[in-house]
């Protein structure tokens, strides 16, 4: 098949969730530096940074993939009622094939319950996360589940992420808990410290090689 007017075959949208403060929006900023050395730069009420590696093999499970081009759109004019969603965008070359994977973050409206059905459209990946010191976050997962359940796509990948492993001595989940959790629902499950960078890149990889035995 060739191209016609757009620059990917496969397009994966995949959305972060879960409460306000268990880590989205690190986990996400730690996957994307620690994995390719952003630069970023400052322009007028847009922080945008961009890298492009053209020689990079990466190993994603046994995929070859080659990053072809990576830009991040952090939030832009966030003001009383306009707020936006930041956008990560990947672009890759998998087995030949020129893969976007577009990762949405929230400019908090999780705090106030006021994530729109637009964030969820689409969407054939989440990654569904909590704070394994705060077990309101742990048991708010359900309502994340019922929220997945009305606004997106039934085949959605889930991803959930028991976030700050590294705070071991103040953990109100135990890993027992989350991993039968995850079973009951049929979720991915791993547990992840964006502050340590532990599993960060597996839950990633993880992702979207499921999306990619889904969509192909
Ligand atoms: P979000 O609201 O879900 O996007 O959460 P943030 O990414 O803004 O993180 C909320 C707070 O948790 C910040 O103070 C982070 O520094 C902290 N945090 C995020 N991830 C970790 C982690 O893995 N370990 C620890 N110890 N703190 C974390
Ligand atoms: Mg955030």
């Amino acid at each position: 098949a060739h191209k016609v007017d757009h620059d990917y075959d496969y397009l994966f949208k995949i959305v972060l969730i879960g409460d306000s403060g268990v880590g989205k929006s690190n986990i996400l900023s730690r996957f994307t530096r620690n994995e390719f050395c952003l630069e970023s730069k400052s322009t007028i009420g847009v922080e945008f940074a961009t890298r492009t590696l053209q020689d990079t093999h990466l190993t994603l499970m046994d995929l070859t993939v080659k990053l072809v081009d990576y830009v991040v759109l952090h939030r832009t004019g966030l003001k009383h009622g306009t707020l936006k969603p930041t956008l990560c965008r990947l672009y890759m070359l998998v087995e030949g094939k020129t893969v976007k994977a577009q990762i949405w973050d929230t400019a908090g409206q999780e705090r106030y319950r006021a994530i729109t059905s637009a964030y969820y459209r689409g969407a054939v990946g989440a990654f569904l996360v909590y704070d394994i010191t705060k077990k309101q976050t742990f048991d708010n997962v359900q309502r994340w589940l019922r929220e997945l359940r009305d606004h997106a796509d039934s085949n959605i990948v889930i991803m959930m992420a028991g976030n700050k492993s590294d705070l071991n001595h103040l953990r109100t989940v135990s890993e027992q808990d989350g991993r039968a959790l995850a079973e009951k629902e049929g979720l991915s499950f791993l547990e992840t410290s964006a502050l340590e960078a532990v599993n960060i890149e597996k839950a990633f990889q993880t992702i979207l090689t499921e999306i990619y035995h889904v969509i192909s």
